[in-house]
């Protein structure tokens, strides 16, 4: 199949909204981000809630949203400009309420939610008021890698249905106002799994932890542990219809993993650029590091890594702007499982130039490779991307001449 060519021009008006953020985030975020962290980790908000403030009052607010939600309406390819420029800082996307797992949500109740749960989550959640998490692996034997697993229950009881079991790694359950369960509604396969709009405070749902993790806690991105003791929810809750849950995780995780990807290429991309003053003045053997061959080749290996994916981001980007959900699946496979791997090995190299330095807290490398070796997990393993993509390319579903 044809998938379509690509084109990468960005209409003058986007271009010129990138420009904006890009000095956003520059003079703003990037000189505050610190502050933001420590006063997070101490329950504080003043300087993150000042920003966000400046964000809206500059235009700059949801951007990923339609016009009647508070956003711009820019669209997946739109999103692709402006999500990487936010991501070059690791509190960008909050700053702009446009972080994972609330973006992600935000896009999912758009589509699916009863007028209720439209009124009470959504429109909250669009202007920042509450905060939301996406609940769908649990501890094994449940639903990990393969969904299929899934273990937690719902079960109709009259008009009401009433779920039981057990979560974990929930990015910002702890915090957030509602959760979006999946639930296991019938055996079918296909059809068996059905995703619910709860509240996180209602009777039954038990917050067990948030789960130490190999990086620290960072603003939403804390991985909470979460029990459903019958759990008591109305038909009003159902995200779109009983026995849809998996093809709308599909959904929401084909463009999900791709605006991950986005605001890590720009992260990655300001960490080469972060290492062009150690390289250029540090010296070693008789003359500055950017000058051995070692150096160059990491250097160009990592350049060449970040420009693919920027490629295959914009690809699969403009293939859901043109509406090519399903074409686009094994090319948002590949597109997360690159750019997972780039952030990982831009960071290890990061540290590596820097030698003791790297390794030291002086510099945030070492704080952020802790955070970025998530990405080769969440969202689905390499292995389980992998397999996707060459599952596709056997049935002939990947066209790699596009
Ligand atoms: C920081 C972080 C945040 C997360 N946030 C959320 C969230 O908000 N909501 C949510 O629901 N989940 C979240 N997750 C969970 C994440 O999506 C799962 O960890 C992921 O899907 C893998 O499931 P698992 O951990 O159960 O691994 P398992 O299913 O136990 O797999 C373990 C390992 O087996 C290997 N493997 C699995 N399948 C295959 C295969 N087909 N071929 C070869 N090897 C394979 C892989 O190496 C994999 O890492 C988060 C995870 C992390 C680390």
């Amino acid at each position: 199949m044809i998938v379509g060519w690509m084109s990468f021009l960005l209409d003058p008006e986007l271009a010129d909204l990138r420009g904006r953020v890009r000095h956003f985030v520059d003079e703003r975020v990037i000189p505050n981000e610190r502050a933001i962290v420590e006063e997070d980790r101490r329950d504080e908000s003043a300087t993150l809630d000042g920003l966000r403030a400046e964000a809206r009052a500059a235009g700059l607010w949801t951007p990923h949203l339609p016009k009647d939600l508070g956003g711009l309406g820019l669209g997946f390819f739109g999103m692709a400009g402006l999500f990487r420029e936010m991501g070059r800082s690791p509190v960008g996307a909050t700053v702009f309420n446009c972080d994972a797992p609330d973006q992600g949500n935000m896009d999912l109740l758009r589509t699916t939610a009863s007028p209720e749960v439209r009124e009470k989550w959504l429109l909250p959640l669009c202007a920042a008021e509450i905060t939301s998490a996406f609940c769908m692996t649990e501890p094994a034997p449940g639903a990990g890698a393969d969904p299929t697993n899934l273990r937690t229950k719902a079960v109709q009881d009259g008009e009401h249905w009433v779920i039981d079991g057990h979560k974990w790694y929930s990015t910002g359950a702890g915090r957030a106002s509602f959760l979006i369960v999946m639930a296991r509604t019938s055996d079918d396969r296909r059809t068996g799994c059905t995703m619910f709009a709860v509240d996180r405070h209602a009777p039954g749902v038990e917050y067990v932890r948030d789960i130490p993790c190999m990086a620290e806690p960072l603003l939403a991105h804390r991985e909470a542990e979460l029990k459903f003791h019958g759990v008591r929810v109305g038909p009003e809750s159902i995200l779109g219809s009983v026995g849809e849950g998996f093809a709308l995780a599909q959904r929401r995780l084909v463009p999900a993993r791709l605006t991950h990807c986005m605001r890590w290429l720009g992260w990655a991309s300001r960490i080469l650029e972060m290492c062009r003053q150690y390289l250029a003045t540090r010296e070693s053997f008789g003359k500055v590091l950017a000058r051995h061959q070692m150096v160059q080749l990491k250097l160009a290996e990592n350049a060449k890594n970040i420009h693919a994916g920027n490629l295959m981001t914009l690809h699969c980007a403009q293939m859901l702007h043109q509406g090519q959900d399903k074409p686009a699946r094994p090319y948002s496979s590949m597109c997360k499982d690159h750019v997972a791997n780039t952030i990982c090995k831009v960071l290890d190299d990061a540290i590596q130039f820097h030698g003791s330095l790297g390794y030291s807290h002086d510099l945030p490398f070492a704080e952020w490779y802790r955070h970025a070796r998530a990405a080769r997990i969440a969202d689905g393993p390499d292995e389980v991307h992998r397999m996707v993509v060459a599952r596709d390319f056997m049935l002939g579903r990947l066209d790699l001449i596009v």
